[in-house]
């Protein structure tokens, strides 16, 4: 387990929000093999956790695949792609790839798209089972650092998964259609083992309407002062993700020893 800061997106980024994360993994006893919450704790702005510390890292990165002839700068504004993608609603924004071929300068802009290749990959979903995904149909060309010089999850997330040699990701439902163009990043980036991917069901309310720190929802730490116990909460966790046949408390380790099972 590694701790990771994903703080990319600067505007939405708080400390109090780490500090409820640090406190959260803290209560579960979940502590990080790589990054242990009090190294953080100790010297949390220059601390390598942090993505934001990570520039070389993915600066490398993008190095490599520029080496390779698969990187290019991209001039377009969000508004000038919207203008040109499928609006139909469920339809994810389709980067058209107008600036491929136009031989912009890489002093023109600090924003690189990643060229994705046609075809299929698969992926077999530890819960879902196995998927296709087709990232140039679905997003087209990736975007690996914006026009303001921000790496971009999408990126930062790949490069960091082989840097740490992560080889089991649990993560939310809402992530899956990434899986596909994280996986072919990652073998362009030389990945010879993917990781595992296991897309947990998101919590929601009776509406649909997705749970927000915003709305006062429930979180980890109110579930505690509610009475909840760690092994209930590991437990039914484990269950709504499908790593688990039935709801009920268990260690932390019973679900690791599962998953190693599943490898
Ligand atoms: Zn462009």
């Amino acid at each position: 387990m590694v701790l990771r800061l994903e703080d990319h997106d600067r505007s939405r980024c708080r400390l109090t929000f780490e500090d409820g994360l640090l406190n959260t993994l803290d209560w579960l006893g979940l502590e990080p093999d790589r990054f242990p919450t009090a190294s953080f704790r100790e010297d949390p702005i220059a601390h390598p956790a942090r993505q934001s510390n990570q520039s070389a890292r993915y600066a490398a990165a993008l190095a490599q695949l520029e080496a390779a002839g698969s990187v290019y700068p991209c001039t377009c504004s969000r508004k000038q792609i919207a203008r040109v993608v499928d609006q139909s609603v469920g339809a994810e924004a389709r980067y058209p790839g107008t600036c491929q071929t136009a031989n912009h300068r890489a002093a023109d802009t600090p924003a690189r798209r990643v060229q994705m290749a046609p075809g299929g990959w698969m992926f077999d979903d530890l819960r879902l089972g196995p998927l296709v995904q087709e990232p140039a149909a679905q997003c087209g060309d990736l975007l690996a650092r914006d026009r303001l010089g921000h790496w971009t999850y999408q990126f930062a997330v790949v490069v960091d998964d082989l840097a740490h040699a992560i080889d089991v990701v649990i993560r939310g439902e809402d992530l899956l259609t990434s899986t596909g163009r994280q996986l072919q990043l990652a073998s362009m980036l030389a990945r010879p083992e993917p990781p595992l991917y296991c897309h947990h069901p998101l919590l929601v309310h009776p509406d649909g309407r997705k749970l927000s720190k915003a709305g006062q929802d429930t979180s980890l730490l109110s579930l505690r002062a509610a009475g909840w116990t760690v092994p209930a909460l590991i437990g039914q966790a484990a269950w709504r993700s499908g790593l688990l046949p039935t709801d009920r408390p268990v260690p932390f380790q019973a679900v690791v020893d599962r998953l190693l099972g599943a490898e």
